[in-house]
């Protein structure tokens, strides 16, 4: 790529929402940032996203971190989405849709009332019901469902729009903005520091002296789905033991998501997208007569401790690390964002969440 770099301050390595937004957050704190990203921005995990806002789902409280850093970032998402409709006029599409969880038989009631439980004693707004009460709120669920438990706060945005929205705030904050350049070299790059956000494919950087962070990717196969007669299949976001549905209030519906350990492979299969419907059917039958816009595939970035790594790596202060996001990027975006700002404008973040999980200080 013959592309010449203008000298910044930072350079982002990758443009999905977590390079995008700590780009922004970085310059509007006065420093010459650009965007590297090697295709278009979005295209990785970002594009792929269902965009559910939900803390709690994937930790427990064995994983306390990661879920103080979910709970703040669901917490600044309402103000996040506000202000990039004020600076890029783009909506988001958060939603205050609210959730529910919803099982089928005992087994997936158990892991109900676990969820509930966890939440319970983090003070977290639930409401159990029997399938026959959640019918009452979203009448196309199937009659057989045992038990629901309604989640009031846990909500959606879009992340192709979360996309568009920080592209645009990038734009006109003045970000340089650079598709079609990939990074190999690090310590190549005109920068004084350099924010790794290449999401899985983050794993594959180090220089010699630093090995990379080990981020792995996590396949995921999600189907995009949409009701030729308008909204009102359902309006809370529904999720269930194999998979979620996300309604975005006009008719159009996420189906997701298989998790998959299989590098790379990008195949849409037809077992996956199979299971999904499968699945999804028989906790809300009216879904099969929508009609398959589209089938996707993304890869999450997965760390051994499903937790993301964000901060200076402490054996080469020059690199700042804002990866593996695992199933929480869309979530973590507006925390990873502003503690990564932080790191680059000197003042630190207090968090736990660093690469010295994973990489130690060379010995003096
Ligand atoms: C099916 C699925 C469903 C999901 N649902 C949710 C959800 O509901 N809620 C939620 O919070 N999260 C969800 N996620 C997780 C979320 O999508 C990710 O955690 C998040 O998108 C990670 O963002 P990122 O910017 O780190 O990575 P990416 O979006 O993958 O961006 C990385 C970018 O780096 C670029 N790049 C890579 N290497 C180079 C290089 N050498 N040089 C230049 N550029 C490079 C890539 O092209 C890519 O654009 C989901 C993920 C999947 C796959």
């Amino acid at each position: 790529m013959s592309t010449e770099l203008p000298r910044v301050d930072v350079a982002v390595v990758g443009g999905g929402v977590i390079g995008l937004a700590a780009a922004w957050r970085a310059r509007r704190r006065g420093l010459e940032v650009a965007v590297l990203e090697r295709g278009t921005f979005g295209q990785g995990a970002s594009r792929a996203a269902a965009g559910m806002l939900a803390p709690v789902a994937e930790a427990d409280l064995q994983e306390r971190d990661l879920l103080t850093a979910n709970l703040e970032s669901a917490r600044r998402w309402p103000a996040f989405a506000r202000e990039l409709a004020d600076v890029a006029g783009v909506d988001v599409g958060y939603r205050a849709c609210g959730t529910l969880l919803v099982a089928r038989d005992r087994d997936e009631a158990e892991h109900v009332e676990h969820e509930r439980d966890v939440r319970e004693r983090l003070g977290l707004r639930v409401e159990r019901m029997l399938g026959s009460a959640a019918r009452r709120l979203e009448p196309a669920l199937a009659p057989s469902l045992r038990l629901a438990v309604a989640l009031p706060d846990d909500h959606a945005v879009e992340p192709l729009r979360v996309v568009a929205a920080l592209v645009e705030a990038c734009r006109r904050a003045g970000v340089r903005l650079i598709e079609g350049f990939e990074v190999g070299d690090l310590s190549a790059l005109p920068a004084d520091r350099v924010v790794v956000a290449a999401g899985a494919w983050s794993g594959g950087f180090g220089d010699g002296r630093t090995a990379g962070i080990p981020v792995r990717p996590v396949k995921g196969q999600s189907l995009r789905l949409r009701d030729p007669s308008g909204p009102g299949l359902c309006d809370r976001v529904l999720r269930f033991e194999g998979g979620y549905l996300v309604p975005r209030g006009d008719g159009r519906y996420y189906l997701g998501a298989t998790v998959e350990e299989r590098g790379f492979d990008d195949a849409v299969t037809a077992l996956g997208v199979y299971e999904l419907l499968r699945e999804a059917s028989e906790i809300l039958p009216g879904i099969l007569e929508l009609e398959l816009e589209e089938t996707l595939t993304g890869f999450r970035p997965g760390t051994p401790d499903n937790a993301p790594v964000i901060g200076a790596d402490p054996r080469d202060d020059r690199i700042v690390w804002a990866t593996g996001h695992y199933r929480n990027g869309i979530l973590l975006c507006p925390v990873t964002a502003d503690w990564v700002a932080a790191e680059l404008a000197g003042e630190g973040a207090d968090h736990a969440l660093r690469p010295d999980r994973f990489v130690k200080e060379p010995a003096a």
